[in-house]
């Protein structure tokens, strides 16, 4: 049967297609192919609109592992996409975009995780989900900001490696009896909320709760209320009675949350005078609309992951998943 969606030879044309279009096409093609799309926090709000399930890095690894679709398209960046792989190996799972890479995941690699575990032998690491399957290969145990604490605390030793973010040590040295040995690696978009900008959002919404994401830097999550996960910020703001909310992560969710309650407010955190949206994760930003529908119509981009690196990442995966959430 002819395809009632205009085909268009030059794919990157799509993007040029009214949001209208591009959704009701990738939903066609979604049940004419089988596919799951899972969708993460940060992405563009029309992202959200084609989503099976949005979520944090926990949620969506959760959600990877229930799904019985044929392939799984993956709205998120490569070390996601990689997780999605790795805990479905008989299934197509295709990131649509080559630049949805993570700054912080590329901060460390399989060489520099091995010379860096040997100056420490026998102490186990706790890896943070932002990696790449190859160096989660390395790891005792893989942890999410929704689980660090419990991941630490269920390693069987006194101190810990902790890589990539060293803002999560910031975070959960203080609430441990262990000691943590930090990779000094950071997330760009995280780094750009200063403690200069939050103080000034604070001084025009002087009642609003703070929330702060702990990939921020320490200076930034003592000036918040409460330290949460992405999925913990949504669950807090649910439960909460309060009606402003200055959200210290990406942009894309500060966006999600002011579309799920409309009656409250939300302030991200950058530079309103100047406009500059520092808050914004280009990598999450690379995927569009019109490359989530080529992705489906052509299979484009496979994750591949070998087998020998798949079954090591697994098990450290597999450990994380049986935690649950610290909140
Ligand atoms: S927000 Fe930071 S940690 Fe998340 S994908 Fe972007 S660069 Fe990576």
């Amino acid at each position: 049967m002819e395809s009632p969606f205009k085909i268009i030879n030059n794919k990157d044309a799509y993007d040029s297609l009214s949001v209208q279009e591009n959704v009701l096409a990738i939903r066609s093609l979604k049940a004419e192919k089988n596919c799951l799309v899972l969708c993460h926090t940060y992405q563009r709000p029309e992202v959200h609109e084609i989503a099976d399930f949005v979520g944090d890095s926990y949620g969506l690894s959760m959600q990877a592992t229930k799904t019985r679709h044929d392939r799984i398209v993956f709205c998120g960046v490569h070390f996601m996409a990689e997780t999605a792989k790795i805990l479905n190996p008989e299934k197509t799972v295709l990131l649509p975009s080559r630049e949805a890479g993570c700054a912080l995941a590329d901060t460390i690699d399989e060489q520099k995780v091995v010379e860096w575990k040997a100056r420490y032998p026998g102490l186990p690491l706790v890896l943070y989900i932002n990696s790449s399957a190859a160096v989660k290969a390395h790891a005792d145990i893989i942890c999410t900001s929704a689980n660090t604490l419990k991941a630490i605390e269920a390693v069987d030793s006194d101190k810990v490696l902790l890589a990539p973010d060293k803002n999560l040590y910031y975070s959960f040295q203080p609430k441990t009896s262990k000691t943590i040995i930090p990779w000094e690696g950071y997330c760009p978009v995280h780094k750009a909320i200063t403690k200069e900008l939050i103080e000034s959002v604070i001084a025009q919404h002087p009642c609003a709760v703070v929330l702060a994401h702990p990939e921020c830097s320490p200076d930034v999550t003592e000036l918040a209320d409460e330290v949460l996960s992405t999925t913990g910020m949504v669950d807090f703001v649910r439960a909460s009675s309060e009606k402003e909310f200055i959200i210290g992560t990406e942009l894309g969710l500060v966006q999600m949350l002011q579309r799920a309650h409309p009656l409250k407010q939300f302030f991200a955190v950058y530079n309103h005078k100047s406009c500059d949206e520092s808050c914004v994760c280009p990598y999450m930003k690379a995927i569009t609309l019109g490359k989530v529908r080529r992705s489906l119509e052509d299979d484009v981009f496979k994750i591949t992951v070998s087998e020998e690196v798949r079954m090591k990442a697994l098990n450290a995966i597999q450990k994380m998943l049986s935690l649950g959430r610290d909140k």
